[in-house]
């Protein structure tokens, strides 16, 4: 966990411990009823535009001293500066500040709104927003950007089941750090108020705190959008060695539009970008998958061929180099063809928990979200919230 600390109005992120004149620690323990989440909307900036259409105060988080009241904000870049925070010509000298509407206004945050609480502050010299918001009301901001809306409402359910138990689990997983998810692939895409719509938010608001448990604990409800054929064992990817997060024989999926995928690239920028992420083997002549997952076929490991030696690189780490939406899962093949790279393979995305497209279809067949939670997730509980606690 990183250390702040408050000299007189100077902020500054160090590692050493002084006296310090203020604690500029990060937020207290967010209480957990009702149950709120801290999604970082924006990480490693230099600005951010800021919009506030009405009535607002900007409020140093840590003393509550209003450092300005006005009653509309133009779009401004709101920067980071040594002391605190620059806003059109002022500077603010604190640690962490808030954007207050008042009166029903409403804030923009590079032109998205946030429902809840709206807090900045610095990682070193860059901007991180943090929106605190209501657990459910995080959810309806989350169901669009991972499933569409017109799908039938036992996939939804489902969908909203998983993402909450998700985001409850990277909740008691980040205790003492700064925010608990991101708004992005890192954790589950999350795009405010914009991305509402209402028959998602019936999916949300029909299972409200519904969840998952394994042996009576919350775990990590992971979800992709197709798996291809067989889910992918946790443990492989992250080491999370739980049987309700095995892999299991998908026959679902089959009409996804993501079942199947190729792509292609010119062989010199495949060569750059190993040779960016520091794997140096001259000319690629060829690419030999060394360890495959018995169950799903997954790759584990590759060499990559060059002219100059062979290098060993771990699949995952393959599909990141070369791109997550060019390899689009590990169950792929790859072969040089003349100039090119050519990637074949099956699914999209990690491949581990619950199967997006395979959640639809079995909707679509009749199936209810129980059972689409109990087939990808062998051995979990569907059970209330508040009485895993
Ligand atoms: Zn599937």
């Amino acid at each position: 966990m990183r250390t702040r600390l408050c000299l007189l109005t100077i902020c500054a992120a160090i590692s050493i411990v002084i006296t310090p004149m203020c604690s500029c620690a990060q937020d207290p323990a967010v209480p957990h009823e009702p149950v709120l989440v801290r999604v970082a909307v924006v990480k490693g900036a230099d600005s951010v535009k800021i919009f506030i259409a009405g009535n607002f105060k900007i409020v140093d988080y840590i003393s509550k001293t209003v450092l300005l009241e006005e009653k509309y904000l133009p779009e401004t870049d709101l920067t980071a500066t040594d002391t605190g925070f620059g806003l059109e010509g002022k500077e603010f000298g604190a640690c962490v500040i808030s954007l207050e509407p008042v009166g029903g206004s409403r804030v923009y945050i590079n032109g998205r709104i946030f429902r809840g609480e709206i807090r900045v502050f610095k990682d070193v010299s860059k901007l991180v927003v943090v929106n605190t918001v209501d657990l459910e009301e995080y959810l309806y901001g989350v169901m669009r950007n991972e499933v569409s809306t017109w799908w039938p409402m036992e996939a939804l359910k489902a969908q909203a089941i998983a993402a909450r138990t998700y985001a409850l689990n990277q909740i008691n997983e980040s205790k003492g750090k700064d925010y608990d998810v991101t708004a992005d692939v890192g954790s589950q895409v999350y795009g405010g108020i914009f991305s509402e719509k209402w028959r998602t938010n019936r999916a949300v608001d029909e299972t409200r705190d519904k969840v998952l448990t394994y042996n009576g604990a919350i775990f990590p409800a992971f979800f992709h959008a197709t798996c291809g054929g067989s889910t992918f064992d946790a443990d492989y990817l992250w080491n999370i060695d739980l049987p309700v997060l095995k892999g299991v024989k998908c026959r679902w999926c089959r009409k996804s539009p993501h079942f199947n995928w190729e792509k292609w690239m010119p062989v010199k920028e495949v060569e750059q970008k190993f040779a960016a992420a520091g794997y140096f083997v001259g000319d690629i002549i060829g690419f030999e998958a060394t360890k495959r997952d018995p169950f799903s076929a997954r790759i584990l490991e590759l060499k990559i061929k060059g002219s100059k030696g062979d290098a060993p690189i771990l699949a995952k780490d393959f599909r990141r180099i070369i791109g997550a939406d060019i390899v689009r899962s590990t169950n792929f093949k790859v072969t040089l063809v003349g100039e090119y790279v050519a990637f074949e393979g099956l699914g999209w995305g990690h491949g581990v928990g619950l199967c997006q497209w395979g959640a639809y279809y079995m909707s679509r067949a009749g199936k209810k979200a129980s059972e689409i939670l109990d087939f990808y997730y062998p051995g979990s509980k569907l059970t209330d919230y508040k009485d895993v606690k």
